[in-house]
């Protein structure tokens, strides 16, 4: 539910109009705009009468909002979130890029690579020490070791650290390496996990699950923002369906239609959306081109023995020729990288 109150109400009335609806139970959530001020009820409003809250001499009106996701809803939050990792806005203007291997392999392989992609104006490496495989005989990651090395690449470039996270077990050691806990798309509906992080102050990145809805993605990051951490990225990176010549297939409408639905950044992953390395510049331009804002594009220094997704990596230099094109798509859409 959400109660709008008329332009220019006092902060008396609104504070006293506050404590009479925490009387009734629910959370509140205040927005102050520039014209009006909103203010969300979550939880359960079942018991609440709408005609009552009206007739309060300060309310405009009153709505039912009718998604089950509040907190990520754009009707109580109508300004994009922009969310601040190391001085890199995410959800703003500029467009983020997050670069780098599927896995951390070695010291070598991944400074190489985080040198790379930070030449060619990368925000961010990213890189799996924790890797959700589909056979348990392939390659796992190197684990704690892995976060270490990333630790190293950072110190070296000064790029910030994206790492999937596969366990709360392993929080504090995330808390410690990584600038943002990736949530992968196996993940995403591992509701303890996503309670856990709820309580940290540490931005997420929420992948869309392989079979899920925009409206699962969206009660996904509701279980995160509602134990209290605002910071939530959600990330596209195509869904199952029939077809199979792609290893997925981008839903690059889920963009547009997130936008209008939710206030929170939404980023691209060309790279597991398509499992073709050829595919990564295509899919890229597409997603800066329906609004998202940013990327996380794997990139291997060898792709061929890479351990990990290497039909999907793209090279340095790829990544090099790619991101100039991007330049150019991101200003037409009056952004900048
Ligand atoms: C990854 O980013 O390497 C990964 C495993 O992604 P997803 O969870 O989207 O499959
Ligand atoms: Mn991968």
């Amino acid at each position: 539910m959400m109660v709008i109150l008329k332009p220019n109400t006092s902060e008396e009335d609104l504070n006293k109009l506050v404590a009479e609806l925490k009387e009734v139970c629910v959370e509140v959530q205040i927005n102050v705009g520039v014209e009006r001020t909103l203010i969300g009820l979550v939880g359960d409003t079942s018991n609440i009468d709408k005609g009552i809250i009206e007739l309060k001499e300060c309310v405009d009106k009153v709505l039912k909002v009718q998604e089950p996701f509040k907190k990520a809803n754009r009707k109580f939050h109508p300004q994009d979130t922009v969310i601040d990792v190391c001085g890199n806005l995410i959800g703003g203007k500029q467009i983020q890029i997050i670069a780098g291997p599927c896995s951390v392999e070695s010291e070598d392989q991944i400074i190489e690579i985080a040198q790379r992609v930070k030449q060619s104006g990368a925000n961010f490496l990213r890189g799996g020490a924790f890797k959700p495989r589909t056979s348990p005989y392939a390659f796992q990651g190197l684990g704690q070791d892995g976060l270490k090395l990333l630790k190293i690449a950072k110190e070296i470039t000064g790029l910030p650290i994206v790492s999937e996270i596969m366990s709360a077990r392993h929080l504090d050691m995330f808390y410690d390496s990584v600038d943002i806990i990736q949530v992968g798309a196996r993940n995403m509906q591992n509701f303890d996990l996503l309670k856990e992080l709820s309580k940290i102050k540490k931005p997420i990145l929420l992948k869309r699950g392989l079979s899920s809805t925009i409206e699962d993605l969206l009660m996904s990051a509701e279980y995160i923002l509602s134990g209290g951490n605002t910071d939530v990225i959600l990330c596209e990176r195509g869904i199952r369906t029939f077809e199979n010549y792609t290893r997925n297939t981008l839903d690059l409408s889920a963009i547009p239609a997130i936008k209008k639905l939710s206030h929170l950044p939404i980023i691209v992953d060309p790279s597991h959306a398509s499992g073709l390395s050829w595919m990564v510049e295509s899919l890229s331009k597409a997603a800066l081109a329906v609004g998202a804002d940013g990327l996380i594009i794997e990139v291997h220094n060898d792709p061929k023995n890479a351990k990990c997704d290497g039909a999907q990596s793209i090279h340095p230099d790829m990544f090099d020729v790619v991101m100039k094109k991007l330049k150019k798509i991101a200003e037409i859409e009056d952004r900048f990288i």
